[in-house]
């Protein structure tokens, strides 16, 4: 079902997005991903697509600013014709906990996992229902699905995500457009490479980091699962069950 289509993932250029821009490339997808500021990962990824006889491009956008957001969806729109797949990836943390926590700390991480999501969605679901086909994924966090100190604001974003996911899903399905999250748990990349590893996967049922081509996998197979909408699926080696 994915095959010739075409994605727009967030935050491709490392870590999870990275993952996910080269499992929905193998899959046969066309991919536009955005970043911020990584271009030389972006360039370096691009490359490699090239190499699966996958069209793949790159787009620096910041997802919190609605005029990069529209500008960027616009160019896509240009190169690549109407979307099928949306992955709200980009991400960052800014950890501290809530009697120390600058405002700037706490509005700068909503504004790019929560309030990116909602830009990106909101101006990309006007070309979906044209064109009667559509599926939204955000990546959210075990963090916001059961909260995490020191992670606020963080986890504040994750759990918006989770309400911004169900009520894409309730607003769209009588218009065929699927909405689902993906929960990791603590996975391998840049943003959990300052974690105390041997203490973290003492606390994970599988006893280890989940891998980003483990999110990958989770994201293809809720791109494809036609009857799956307003799911949070949870893939975080049973850390939170
Ligand atoms: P990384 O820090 O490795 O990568 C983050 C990506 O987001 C980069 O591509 C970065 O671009 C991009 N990005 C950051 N800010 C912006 C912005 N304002 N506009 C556009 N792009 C932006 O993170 P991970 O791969 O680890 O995480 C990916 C997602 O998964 C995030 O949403 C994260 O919260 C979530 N997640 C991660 C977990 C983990 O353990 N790693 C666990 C649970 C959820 P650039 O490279 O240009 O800076």
């Amino acid at each position: 079902m994915l095959k010739g289509k075409t994605a727009v993932v967030t935050g491709g250029s490392r870590g999870i997005g990275r993952a996910i821009v080269l499992k929905l490339a193998e899959e046969g997808m066309q991919v536009a991903f955005l970043y911020r500021s990584a271009e030389a990962e972006a360039v370096a990824l691009c490359r490699q697509c090239a190499e699966l006889q996958a069209k793949v491009r790159a787009y620096a956008c910041d997802v919190s600013d609605e005029e990069q957001v529209k500008q960027t969806l616009k160019a896509i729109q240009k190169d690549f014709g109407p979307a099928s797949l949306l992955v709200n990836n980009a991400g960052i943390t800014d950890d501290g906990l809530i009697m120390t926590m600058k405002e700037e700390s706490f509005t700068g991480v909503i504004d790019v996992n929560l309030k990116g999501a909602f830009l990106m969605s909101k101006h990309i679901l006007p070309a979906m229902l044209r064109n009667k086909e559509g599926c939204i994924i955000n990546i959210s966090s075990v963090s916001g699905l059961f909260g995490n100190p020191g992670q606020c604001n963080y986890a504040a974003a994750k759990a918006g995500l989770i309400g911004l996911t169900k009520s894409i899903a309730k607003e769209y399905a009588s218009r065929q457009i699927r909405c689902n999250a993906v929960a990791p748990g603590f996975i391998d990349s840049e943003m959990t490479k300052d974690l105390d590893r041997p203490e973290l996967e003492a606390h994970i049922p599988l006893g280890r980091l989940g891998r980003t081509q483990e999110i990958a996998e989770a994201v293809a197979y809720l791109a494809d699962a036609a009857y799956v909408t307003g799911e949070v699926l949870r893939v975080d080696g049973g850390i939170a069950m």
